[in-house]
């Protein structure tokens, strides 16, 4: 088959197969690619519209008790200076989010025993009622009873991702997880009433397009309702420090396949993207993507929180000029005093 064919399935709502999402993510050539992203985007405006949804991250903790072999805040990394924000240092910067007219804050830490249970639930009550906002959680892997605790405390969405659906990868980076562990989270979450958020990493060490087009097809079948896609980005005092970083080129292919096979999902243009080339959130934005999260972790603590180097910062500031050149709209609830400088 070609990418026409594929392509034609998806206008007449036929499902693509396994091997159509590999011949998608294999597609070379400016024709081939423009031909794509084009379907992605007229996807996304048909399902989800022009306006790209902003977040904002406050990234509370960067100790982890975790050895992930990609991530620069794995515990043998000793070249980070760790970091831990208390619960009224977290929601004195959420108020600051919703004073700036953001509706949802991504709390997101490494696996960080220090926030027991008790604690995680009176930050989210804390924050909700200090400012109802929208609670996104990524704090890695918990209990089921954890996550169901969270959840009636107020949390809204969960985000963890499965990074590679290839077990023997999996396996490969992560030497402290279970896949099927993994797996069990990312349903009981789905089962607690979250807003179910899940992703890959792109360019790891063994991975192919087929395991690409498989990790679209489990996100498929998981109900998943966000896909976080990001190319691997290289972190120093890490093994994997020296190994190249993903190609954009094939993080973009996966973001219009996931936007083609799943239509009605959040698929953010990621940091990871925009580390890697400057312009690479704007072209995630014209090829399926339809938000962007800010980093909103008070300066002092931010450059310490570096899951790889040269992270690009991305603030209201960057995203509004992504969305612009993109040819998008900014959400109305964004208050316009903290654009009038930019706009
Ligand atoms: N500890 C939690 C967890 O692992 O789910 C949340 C924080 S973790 C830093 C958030 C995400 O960062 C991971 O899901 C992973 O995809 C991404 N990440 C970490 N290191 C990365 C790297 N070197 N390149 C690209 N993405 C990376
Ligand atoms: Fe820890 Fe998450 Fe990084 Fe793994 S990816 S080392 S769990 S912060």
């Amino acid at each position: 088959g070609d990418i026409k064919a594929v392509l034609e399935k998806v206008e007449k709502g036929i499902d693509l197969t396994e091997d159509d999402i590999v011949l998608l993510l294999s597609a070379e050539g400016d024709e081939n690619l423009s031909s794509i992203y084009k379907a992605a985007d007229e996807m996304r405006k048909a399902v989800v519209g022009d306006v790209v949804d902003i977040r904002a991250a406050i990234e509370f903790s960067n100790i982890c008790r975790k050895n992930c072999l990609y991530c620069g805040l794995r515990r043998d990394n000793s070249t980070v200076d760790r970091y831990r924000m208390d619960a009224d240092e977290i929601v004195e910067t959420a108020k600051e989010l919703k004073r700036m007219g953001i509706k949802t804050v991504i709390l997101q830490s490494g696996e960080d025993p220090w926030y027991t249970e008790d604690k995680i639930i009176e930050i989210i009550r804390k924050i909700k009622k200090e400012t109802n906002m929208r609670i996104t959680l990524s704090i890695g892997e918990r209990t089921e009873e954890e996550y169901k605790h969270f959840r009636e405390a107020g949390a809204n969405n969960f985000l963890l991702k499965i990074e590679t659906t290839n077990r023997e990868v999996f396996k490969n980076i992560h030497p402290d997880d279970d896949f099927d562990y993994r797996v069990k989270c990312s349903q009981w979450l789905r089962e607690n009433g979250y807003i179910n958020g899940n992703g890959n990493i792109i360019g790891l060490p063994g991975q192919t397009a087929r395991d690409i087009a498989r990790d679209i097809l489990f996100f498929k079948d998981m109900g998943i309702h966000m896909v976080g896609i990001g190319p691997f980005v290289p972190a120093v005092g890490t093994p994997l420090e020296t190994y190249p970083h993903g190609s954009v080129e094939m993080t973009l292919k996966t973001v219009a396949a996931t936007r083609l096979v799943l239509k009605n999902v959040f698929i953010p243009a990621t940091t990871a993207l925009a580390t890697v080339d400057k312009e690479a959130q704007v072209k995630a934005l014209m090829a399926g993507a339809n938000t962007i999260m800010l980093i909103s972790t008070p300066s002092k603590y931010r450059s310490r929180y570096r899951i790889y180097s040269n992270k690009n910062m991305v603030d209201l500031k960057t995203a509004y000029k992504a969305i612009v050149k993109a040819g998008r709209k900014l959400p109305p609830y964004i208050n316009k005093d903290y654009i009038k400088d930019i706009v």
